[in-house]
């Protein structure tokens, strides 16, 4: 096999890629970001493998959420502190109902580039450059806007360095104390139209909690009660901003990706011997893989090896995004492969990006029952094949948006329009993914 170096992806052919107009403005700014300091450290990531090896063997559980898109225009404390606090929320009861560790990483900080269907897009005869994140160029549906800047490279950059900081101060200042966080749970328990059905499950957590306390172990004792580990990931599109975050680690000589704690490939742009896979090949962090409805038994085999050619547990994950029609009649085949042939895979299940629709009026939405559906339908089939199933990667939102339709709250179509506000993919809100833990926390118990 070839060598690697940061930029050997270069010489592969690519996907996904924006057309910058200009090279010279491109070359300065990714010598700009080569420069700036690392958003993570190595051994963080080698932290989060070993914990992802754990999920592998069914000994913890992978929680992966956020935006499809983060924005620049949206960014704000109390959005980023609202996700925080969901994925916590989420977290604690699928600790509770499992019995195991639950590992969790956000789709922040980093998460701005996206992959499109058509390079252009056509509004009343004109056709622009599609939009494809706020790393690459603006949603406006001007000429200016849909120019890919390289600039916006630095900017995202800054934001997530911001973003970071305080996801570092929400998971050690307090804001993470398990006893607050289950005390939010009960508000949403007693709010929900579904009462009954979450609120036992709070109220035992909360009973454990006093248990604990009364026999001396409590949040000022017991650092785990108190701060939490929170992880970055994003997807690792836009290889001129990974190849300059892209760092030797000075203790073991290997290559760190380090804007982010995990990276994974999108379902566009996974081929073997394109640029993404050789890019991903040789950095060092956990990965991932979204595994869609028309993924070859053979053709995974190959791509886990180019990925993980040492076979090391937490190394990959594999995030299946089938849908919920087809979920059933593909995995078990991928399963049953994966493990004949003995590779050491996380299965996680996105249950979002095959369950996309349009809505009556317009909408791109999702509807929870799809969502829970395919969830439903990933544990039954690797359970099937004595496979694991090892954790959920998740569009979600702390906030109280109106973009994936059902749920307790009976979201219409019509609903959907009071607070649509993704700048790309539809997101379940705060009381949707809430309840959603709370279903998959009865598949975990058993
Ligand atoms: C995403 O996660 O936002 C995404 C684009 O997913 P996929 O690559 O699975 O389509
Ligand atoms: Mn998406």
């Amino acid at each position: 096999m070839k060598s690697w170096t940061p930029d050997s992806w270069r010489g592969y052919p690519i996907r996904q890629q924006p057309q910058y107009p200009n090279a010279d403005q491109l070359a300065q700014v990714e010598a700009q970001l080569t420069k700036m300091p690392p958003l993570v450290f190595a051994q963080e990531a080698r932290d989060l493998r070993e914990q992802l090896g754990r999920a592998a063997q069914g000994k913890a559980f992978l929680l992966q959420g956020g935006d499809c898109a983060e924005s620049f225009s949206d960014f704000s404390a109390n959005s980023i502190r609202d996700t925080f606090k969901v994925l916590l929320q989420m977290a604690v009861v699928l600790t509770y109902s499992g019995r195991k560790p639950v590992v969790k990483v956000a789709r922040m900080a980093g998460q701005f580039a996206k992959p499109r269907s058509a390079d252009l897009e056509t509004q009343d005869g004109v056709s622009l450059p599609s939009y494809r994140g706020d790393i690459i160029n603006q949603l406006d549906f001007t000429e200016a806007a849909r120019t890919p800047d390289p600039h916006r490279m630095l900017q995202a950059y800054h934001q997530s360095t911001a973003t970071l900081n305080l996801v570092r101060a929400f998971a050690t200042g307090g804001l993470a104390d398990l006893h607050k966080v289950n005390q939010w749970n009960l508000d949403f328990a007693e709010a929900s139209p579904l009462r009954e059905r979450y609120l036992a499950v709070a109220e035992r957590i909360q009973d454990a909690l006093a248990f604990m306390e009364v026999c001396g172990v409590n949040s000022d004792n017991t650092p785990p009660l108190h701060a939490t580990s929170l992880f970055t990931s994003h997807e690792a599109l836009l290889l001129n901003y990974e190849q300059a975050l892209t760092r030797r680690d000075s203790l073991t000589g290997d290559w760190y990706n380090c804007s982010a704690h995990m990276l994974w490939i999108g379902e566009r742009t996974r081929q073997l011997d394109e640029a993404h896979v050789e890019f991903f090949r040789g950095i060092h962090n956990p990965i991932g893989v979204k595994v869609g409805p028309g993924m070859g038994e053979d053709e995974l085999i190959r791509l886990i090896d180019a990925l993980n050619p040492d076979n090391i547990p937490g190394r990959l994950t594999l995030i299946t995004r089938m849908g919920a029609d087809k979920l059933a009649n593909k995995l078990p085949l991928l399963a049953r492969k994966v493990k004949a042939e003995g590779r050491q895979v996380v299965w996680s299940s996105d249950p979002m990006h095959g369950n996309t629709v349009t809505s009556s009026n317009g909408y791109k939405t999702r509807d929870f029952n799809a969502i829970l559906t395919e969830i439903n339908e990933f544990f039954a089939a690797l359970r099937s094949e004595n496979c694991e199933p090892g954790g959920i990667h998740l569009e979600m939102t702390g906030q109280h948006v109106t973009e994936c339709t059902g749920g307790a709250y009976q979201l219409s179509d019509e609903d959907l329009a009071n607070c649509y506000r993704t700048q790309c993919d539809p997101r379940l809100n705060g009381d949707q993914v809430l309840e959603l833990a709370f279903c998959i926390a009865d598949k975990l118990r058993v």
